[in-house]
């Protein structure tokens, strides 16, 4: 490609990494984002909203050059803290002793981000601007300047949507023939609130864990923050007995709090201001595919994959793309025919972190409680050490490796039906060390040898 121009579109998480990651290999990248400059903003200095990072995401920060900076001010957890109704404490490694996911505050990351984006000369911010569309018969791309009302249509030759969930890019793309695509919503919605740091400017919790209140239904869950704080989401039915639809007065909510959470109801001296305050937020897995249209547009990150937050896999999978888009012009250098339909079969993987996510959240709120699902959890880690070879438990293979989502998806549905096997073994609570356990994980090392085989 003589000319190397890109435009993206959206200036969240995934496309300023990207513009990193092009401006490295020289292109000319032009970032255009709706919202204002959030450095300029109040947005960074308030409070902090914050995201697990995993595996997935350190490799892409590794590639732009700032897994170190990011790694400064990252949280370790090193495995969920479960708390009771009556306020006990059970804690659940989520996999080898040196391996944790981290909490980053997204406002701090996205900054950092820009940042480094901006100390290349050849990439350029345009904020105020409103992607309203691109023209899929020319080659043309529409925003408005949200300031001065002006609206511009800009020649590109290639153009990446990271434009987020509810992308002006891929709804151009909706109007294509042949384009698929589906939205659907939970019918829980979330809330943040805020555990403040404790008098001393300590920690409330223990900080080295994503604390959870599983409460079968629904759940309260807590990352730690660097100024001692801790942001919590409720993730709750929108209507029904126990529902948001249900928590209108200040005593609903605090008797709701009260029943279900009483042990972090005193770590919350705001919690009816936060209630009241901030919004009650949805939350949608959106599916689409194809990702390019004519060799000239790709959608990244939640403008072609959005997922539920259960797997905190959202921007994982998003950096992810950059990653493997990265890799791919190893590969293939600028040849973006051969680019984008390499990638286009990351769609598989898309669809299988989507899945995976919507299971966990059945777990979260729900398993993490059970005595049998414990039970599973710590034969998990069993064959982990015992069987490093032949077994990797499904949370590892999405948290911990870069195996592909499908695979980790499909090793989901083959160690389900290993764990039923076992958990339906009379008194199993009392010998899950048994050799009967050892020798029905055998037999079902063997019956996947032989249907490798056999394909
Ligand atoms: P976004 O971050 O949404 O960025 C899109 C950008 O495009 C924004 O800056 C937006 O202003 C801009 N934009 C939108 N429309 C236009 C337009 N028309 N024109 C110009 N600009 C536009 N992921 C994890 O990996 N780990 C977690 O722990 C985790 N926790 C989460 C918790 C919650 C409650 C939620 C809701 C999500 C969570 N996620 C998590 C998911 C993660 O936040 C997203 O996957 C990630 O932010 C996606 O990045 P993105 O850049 O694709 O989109």
């Amino acid at each position: 490609m003589e000319n190397k121009k890109a435009i993206i579109v959206g200036a969240g998480l995934v496309g300023t990494l990207w513009a990193i990651l092009l401006a490295k290999r020289g292109y000319q990248v032009d970032v255009f984002e709706r919202r204002g400059d959030i450095r300029k903003a109040e947005l960074v200095g308030g409070r902090s909203i914050n995201l697990a990072m995993s595996h997935r995401g350190w490799k892409a920060l590794r590639k732009a050059g700032i897994e170190d900076t990011i790694r400064k001010v990252a949280i370790p957890m090193s495995g969920r803290k479960m708390h009771s109704v009556e306020g006990n404490l059970q804690f659940q490694p989520y996999g080898l002793e040196d391996q944790a996911i981290y909490s980053v505050s997204r406002g701090g990351l996205n900054l950092e981000l820009m940042n480094i984006a901006d100390d290349f000369s050849s990439v350029r911010f345009f904020f105020n601007h409103k992607c309203q569309g691109v023209d899929t018969r020319g080659t043309t791309i529409r925003f408005k300047d949200t300031q001065s009302g002006e609206v511009k249509d800009l020649e590109a030759d290639i153009i990446f949507g990271t434009d987020g969930a509810f992308s002006a890019v891929r709804g151009s793309l909706q109007r294509t023939p042949r384009f698929n695509y589906s939205q659907h919503y939970l019918d829980y919605g979330y809330k943040e609130l805020h555990i403040p740091p404790t008098a001393d400017g300590g920690f409330a919790l223990d900080k080295n864990a994503l604390h959870i209140w599983p409460r079968g239904q629904f759940m309260l869950i807590a990352l730690p923050n660097l100024d001692g704080s801790f942001t919590c989401t409720l993730f709750l039915a929108y209507e029904g007995k126990v529902s948001f639809e249900h928590l209108n007065t200040d005593e609903e909510i605090l008797d709701f709090f009260n029943t279900y959470f009483a042990d972090a109801v005193p770590l919350m001296p705001d919690l009816l201001e936060d209630f009241r305050d901030n919004p009650t937020a949805s939350l949608v897995t959106v599916r689409c595919e194809p990702w390019t249209y004519q060799e000239r547009i790709l959608l990244m990150g939640d403008a072609s994959h959005a997922i539920v937050p259960f797997y905190g896999q959202g921007m994982n999978s998003g950096f992810e793309d950059c990653s493997l888009l990265d890799d791919l012009m190893d590969e293939h250098s600028d040849d973006w025919p051969s680019i984008f339909e390499a990638f286009g079969q990351r769609v598989d993987d898309a669809n299988a972190i989507a899945d995976l996510a919507l299971r966990n959240f059945i777990e979260m709120r729900d398993l993490v409680g059970d005595p049998l699902f414990l039970l599973r959890k710590k034969m998990e880690a069993r064959f982990l050490q015992k069987y490093p070879e032949h077994f990797l438990p499904v949370y590892s293979m999405v948290t911990f490796s870069h195996i592909p989502y499908s695979q980790a998806l499909a090793e989901s549905h083959a160690q389900d039906e290993l764990f039923r096997k076992i958990l339906a073994l009379p008194n199993i609570e009392q010998r899950w060390e048994a050799p009967e356990v050892d020798a029905i994980f055998q037999q079902w090392l063997e019956s996947r040898q032989v249907a490798l085989n056999t394909i």
